[in-house]
């Protein structure tokens, strides 16, 4: 595998360290940013986004004490100030939210300025620039102030200037905030056509869920710490198959309610003769699909078996009843999920899944943090849209945090994922005995 662009190991950030003031921007960040990829940071104010564009953008990289910023395998950390100097001039252009145009210099000198720390002659550097400003129509406004543009303008201008140089990675820290949506729309573009046409790596920052459209690969941040990495291609691409996975492939007279019974009689009924689990089978399929009431069943499992009914014993009957209960009423609300999906794949899932998390780890002693409960939901909702395969879920769960897991113990995921596989697809129930 080649090395990717830019990647961060274990970054931790403070400003003012040591004083009264101090704040830990970054904690533990681990990430990384293939060429050509288009990146977002995501989060609300104050989560920390700024601050690592300047980690990537080499601005403040003396002050991150710990940890490791590799731009193409090499450590910004390592390079000379001079060396530094120059990877901020060529190896990466930012685009910023208040445009850092300087007032005094025309369109044409701002956008030339970069190519003068470099170097480049004045006729060249104009010529450069004219070119620059042609592609984002701005020519006309070459010999004008940026105190004579719009917003959009401006905009367009410094999205210009942070290409001067040609820079291999385009940062554009929050660059809709200041643009009507007509402008907003246009820099969106603009991004995009800099990642496919000329294979630019964006890295774009944003508080605005819907300015990460564009983005093959989303960073959620929260309080300095880094909560989730998202690919939004693959979700959309998964939820094309959730109906044809769960209903047309499944033959039409199995039902899952079928499949569950027959995987769950096998378990609950361990050590019974075939013909007693054939029975059982059969009345739990009819309590599942909801044919009969809870204590019919009960009745059923109860009658001896000379007479139709499967011979348990009393207090058995009712704690089988009682899993029966459950799973019917859980089957329940994920038909009604899958039914919402059906119409419309983007419903939103939040509430179900934190009520489908309460019944998951209704059996775990520990507490989750709030990272490991988004994960988790994460992991849950990608297992509803079957966007993950059980698989994938168990090792999300079981996965370090560092590695945007949850850091479940082996025993828990393996109950918890037994309990959403039985639900969802009526296999491998095993947590009852
Ligand atoms: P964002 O861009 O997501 O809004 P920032 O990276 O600007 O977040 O800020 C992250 C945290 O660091 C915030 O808590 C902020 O108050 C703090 N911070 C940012 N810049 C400074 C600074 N120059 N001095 C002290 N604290 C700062
Ligand atoms: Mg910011």
């Amino acid at each position: 595998m080649s090395t990717p662009l830019i990647k961060l190991e274990d970054v931790n950030f403070y400003y003012n360290r040591g004083k009264p003031s101090e704040a830990h921007a970054l904690k533990n960040i681990n990430l990384e940013i293939e060429r050509g990829g288009y990146v977002a940071f995501f989060g609300p104010s104050g989560c920390g986004k700024t601050t690592l564009t300047y980690l990537i953008g080499g601005i403040e990289t003396e002050n991150a004490d710990e940890g490791h910023i590799f731009v193409n395998g090499r450590d910004l950390r390592g390079l000379s100030k001079k060396e530094l100097a120059v990877y901020r001039q060529i190896g990466v252009g930012i685009i910023f939210q208040q445009f850092n145009l300087l007032p005094s210099l025309t369109v044409l000198d701002n956008v030339a300025l970069p190519m003068a720390f470099l170097g480049v002659n004045v006729d060249r550097r104009r010529k450069e620039a004219m070119k620059l400003l042609d592609r984002f129509s701005m020519t006309k406004y070459a010999e004008r102030f940026p105190s004579e543009l719009s917003g959009g303008q401006q905009q367009r201008v410094s999205i210009a200037r942070a290409l001067a140089n040609n820079p291999p990675i385009i940062i554009a820290d929050e660059p809709l905030g200041n643009l009507d949506s007509e402008n907003a729309n246009k820099a969106l573009e603009f991004l995009k056509e800099l990642n496919e046409k000329d294979g630019r790596t964006i890295i774009m920052v944003t508080h605005e869920s819907w300015s990460l459209r564009d983005a093959k690969t989303i960073f959620y941040l929260k309080d300095g710490e880094m909560i989730k990495k998202e690919q939004p291609e693959k979700k959309k691409v998964a939820q094309k198959t959730l109906s044809d996975h769960l209903y047309r492939n499944l033959f039409p007279e199995v039902t899952p309610e079928r499949l569950m019974a027959h995987s769950l009689s096998y378990m609950l009924m361990r050590g019974f003769s075939g013909e007693e689990i054939k029975r059982f089978e059969m009345f739990l399929s009819k309590r599942l699909e909801c044919i009969i009431d809870t204590p019919t069943f009960i009745d059923f499992l109860d009658s001896p078996f000379k007479d139709g009914g499967v011979g348990l014993w009393k207090q058995r009957a009712q704690k089988i009843a009682l899993i029966a209960e459950d799973i019917v009423e859980k089957r329940k609300k994920i038909e009604d999920i899958y039914k919402d999906l059906e119409k419309d794949p983007e419903t939103p899932l939040y509430e179900e899944v934190a009520k489908m998390r309460a019944w998951l780890l209704e059996d775990y002693k520990g507490l989750l943090s709030d990272i490991q409960i988004v994960r988790f939901d994460e992991a849950v909702e990608d297992r509803f849209r079957n966007i993950i395969s059980p698989e994938n879920f168990r090792q999300v769960l079981e996965l370090s945090r560092t590695d945007f897991g949850v850091g479940l113990a082996p025993g828990t995921v393996r109950s918890v994922s037994e309990r959403l596989e039985t639900i969802l697809t009526g296999k491998s129930y095993q947590v009852f005995n």
